[in-house]
């Protein structure tokens, strides 16, 4: 679709679809990394950039896969298709780093093509949880690519840690977010495992912790993080004053972003796009796209479904100044039971989740629903 620029989405997200081993718990888009494959997608890449209306962009993520399983060649191959896009409005610029993936000479094309903030796979510090779902790297492998990283001036650095993971303890949990903490991340993303049919978890019936377990976990986390500094600013998320991830705000503030790649997603107005999920279809058409057109409803509901996971909830002036309707003429009454219950909170014009709401965020959500609609059913958090 050809916007105006002024029109255009401010954000962009590349997916890269390697990775050097697959991790059993992991249902993205994946391959095993491949030089002449990653050559040929490279080309799929350049063909849809050239295709597409970008920018200027505020963002860019480049996410995956593993984005550094590319050789070092390649990976500054596609850095370079994306440098016309960087301009002086751009104020975010993330890769997603598998630490054993992450060399000196790779760090240095980061911060030449101007990457400013690196995306670190922790997952945890137990050594036999690692080995069982399949990652092949150590804490201490994650402070060596966040050392290299500042290095090179790369120095807004996430951390991504997991929970509820089969077998792993409380205080397996504990040690592994004390051990990440050490490395002064400014930023860290915590998700619970779930377990997805097509994945090595899954076709092996291996199960997450039971619910008490995992929600005494998400507790002590949400507890102890801001203890150290970390603010929660979304369900899974949390950052040290100012070091929120931009892009992912424009998710969760529910604004428009261009998808490049194969499964990567877009929004651009009512048209939210799938990229064919899989690489050979990708490899083939390029320009090829899955789109929905969006009934307003619908955009509603999805602004509330993003816009609940942050802690400052959404604003009801943003929802009336995009649909022209008073958020509480559309939900007035589900807004008052939840309310009632004490599991949703509406104060000085934001409606958020309490503390008792996150946890049980999807059930709350289901609430809000469209009655017509049922492709939106709200996904299992991050
Ligand atoms: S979790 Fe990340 S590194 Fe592991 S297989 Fe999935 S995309 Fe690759």
């Amino acid at each position: 679709m050809m916007t105006a620029a002024a029109n255009r989405p401010q954000a962009l997200y590349l997916h890269v679809p390697f990775c050097r081993t697959i991790c059993y718990y992991c249902d993205f888009c994946h391959e095993v990394y491949r030089r002449e494959t990653a050559e040929d997608w490279l080309q799929a890449v350049r063909k849809q950039l050239a295709g597409t209306e970008i920018g200027p962009l505020k963002t860019i993520y480049i996410g995956g896969g593993t984005p550094t399983s590319l050789d070092a060649d390649l990976l500054d191959e596609l850095l370079g298709l994306l440098d016309p896009y960087r301009c002086a409005e751009t104020e975010e610029y993330t890769i997603e780093i598998n630490p054993e993936t992450l060399t000196d000479e790779k760090a240095a094309l980061l911060q030449r093509h101007g990457v400013n903030r690196a995306s670190l796979g922790f997952q945890t510090a137990d050594a036999a949880l690692l080995q069982k779902i399949n990652r092949h790297h150590t804490p201490q492998d994650v402070e060596r690519a966040a050392a290299c990283l500042r290095a090179h001036d790369i120095d807004n650095i996430s951390l991504d840690l997991m929970y509820s993971l089969p077998g792993q303890t409380m205080a397996s949990l504990q040690d592994s977010v004390h051990q990440a903490l050490a490395i002064r991340p400014d930023h860290l993303s915590l998700y619970s495992l779930t377990v997805e049919p097509d994945t090595v978890f899954g076709r092996r019936g291996i199960e997450p912790l039971d619910e008490d377990t995992e929600a005494d976990m998400y507790e002590w986390i949400c507890r102890t993080l801001p203890a150290h500094g970390y603010e929660q600013y979304e369900i899974s998320n949390f950052a040290r004053p100012g070091r929120e991830s931009r892009h992912n705000l424009v998710y969760w503030h529910y604004e428009d972003f261009t998808g490049i790649s194969c499964g990567a997603s877009g929004k651009e107005g009512n048209i939210r796009y799938d990229m064919p999920a899989r690489l050979s279809a990708y490899l083939a058409d390029p320009l090829g796209r899955d789109e929905l057109v969006l009934a307003e409803e619908d955009m509603m509901f999805e602004m509330l479904m993003m816009g609940l996971r942050l802690k400052q909830g959404v604003s009801a002036a943003d929802f009336k100044k995009r649909f022209d309707q008073d958020l509480h003429d559309v939900y007035g009454d589900i807004i008052d039971q939840m309310t009632a219950r004490g599991l949703l909170v509406y104060s000085e014009g934001r409606l958020a989740c309490t503390e008792a709401g996150f946890p049980i965020l999807n059930s709350i959500l289901v609430e809000f629903l469209p009655e017509t609609e049922n492709t939106l059913a709200p996904q299992a958090g991050e």
